[in-house]
């Protein structure tokens, strides 16, 4: 057969025709009105997505550099931090802290489980002067989603600031972020923004910038004081990725038109119908709470977890994830994120189910189909 490929991981995520089409535009110089209008356009659609009235900076790197910028721009070295680490993102918060010389202590839970606020309220009071609580929207390691909103309450009435790692979240799943008290959010690209990778955006609160104006930990690059000051003027402080940026552009007007909470009820669409569909089959979803971002769906027994990715990449082009270390091979993910349609859940479904019965595993083949049409046409807008 001809060879054609299909993207189902999330991140990078497919990218809409015209958007690749912007990316080969020519290039326009980045200090001109022009650049600017199109620099503060991206600046405003972020703003709608992060649900701020702060603004929003645009940061040349991927999701982690925003990551980064939160930590060296808010803390000192020694500060006190919690980190909510149930998989490989939330991990990262902390190594990332630890970089910094930032007094982590991780929350960890096995990966797919979500923390109660409760839970998290009484570490606030256990351990003293914690100055800020590294979150994660979206665990895109093991699906599932936190409950930002129960975390929001409890971090607003403490000192401390709340940091949510938004990248895969952000756009699927709603985190508005003044109204659930978010003080530094962060997004990535190449998630549901429908972009390649190659920016990152982050926002922060009063109270962040408070942090922000004494924080004593090493920075250039991404120094928000510098944005800030920039952004100003309608610009960014260094060359902005400028054919990105266009693209980003492009991406919001096609996100915007029919407006973010149409996009985040599209996600949850295909999350239902892909859940449905996997049921169907008889398989276990690994998280607790799962989001509408990714399903990540237990291997079942007598079946390897990495041929059974191997063989949907290989030999059915169908790119769906794999776990993460230390968990390679216990479960998979398919995304339904971005640019997707309702038949990339069909798509995505049948090569499963066609690389089960390679395996030898015993199914009927459509039965994940017949699960999940339905939750699709019902709901086809
Ligand atoms: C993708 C992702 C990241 C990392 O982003 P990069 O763009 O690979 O640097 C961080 N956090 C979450 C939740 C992600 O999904």
């Amino acid at each position: 057969m001809i060879k054609k490929a299909y993207l189902l991981s999330p991140g990078p995520t497919p990218v809409p025709p015209s958007v690749l089409a912007a990316a080969a535009e020519p290039i326009i110089h980045h200090r001109t009105e022009e650049f600017s209008g199109i620099f503060m356009e991206v600046t405003e659609g972020l703003k709608t997505i992060f649900g701020t009235r702060e603004d929003v900076y645009i940061l040349t790197a991927s999701g982690t550099g925003a990551m980064e910028a939160a930590v060296a721009n808010l803390c000192s070295p020694g500060d006190r931090v919690l980190t909510i680490n149930a998989g490989k993102f939330g991990e990262r918060w902390s190594r990332i802290c630890r970089a910094y010389g930032v007094a982590a202590r991780d929350i960890v839970l096995d990966w797919g489980k979500v923390l109660p606020k409760e839970s998290l309220e009484a570490e606030l009071e256990a351990v003293p002067d914690v100055k800020a609580v590294f979150a994660t929207l979206s665990e895109t390691s093991a699906g599932q989603v936190f409950d930002i909103k129960g975390f929001g309450e409890v971090v607003a009435r403490t000192q401390a600031v709340l940091v949510v790692d938004g990248i895969s979240g952000l756009g699927a799943a709603p985190c508005p972020m003044d109204e659930w008290n978010i003080d530094v959010l962060i997004a990535g690209s190449q998630k549901s923004l429908m972009i390649p990778p190659g920016l990152s955006f982050i926002a922060a609160s009063p109270k962040a910038w408070a942090f922000i104006e004494s924080s004593k930990c090493p920075k250039f690059y991404f120094d928000l004081k510098k944005a800030r000051q920039s952004l100003a003027s309608r610009t960014s402080p260094w060359s902005p990725a400028i054919s990105l940026i266009v693209q980003q552009k492009k991406a919001l007007e096609i996100i915007l038109a029919p407006g973010l909470d149409k996009l985040i009820a599209h996600h949850h669409v295909l999350a239902e119908a892909t859940r449905a569909g996997v049921r169907a089959l008889g398989l276990e979803l690994l998280a607790e709470r799962p989001g509408d971002i990714l399903t990540a769906v237990r291997t079942p027994s007598g079946i390897d977890g990495k041929t059974l990715v191997k063989t949907m990449q290989t030999k059915y082009l169908a790119y769906i994830a794999g776990a993460q270390d230390p968990h390679k091979g216990e479960f998979f993910r398919i995304a339904h994120l971005g640019y997707m349609g309702g038949f990339d859940v069909i798509t995505a479904l049948t090569a499963l189910e066609m690389t089960l019965a390679d395996l030898g595993f015993a199914i009927v083949p459509g039965t994940s189909i017949q699960a999940a049409e339905p939750i699709l046409k019902e709901n086809w807008s």
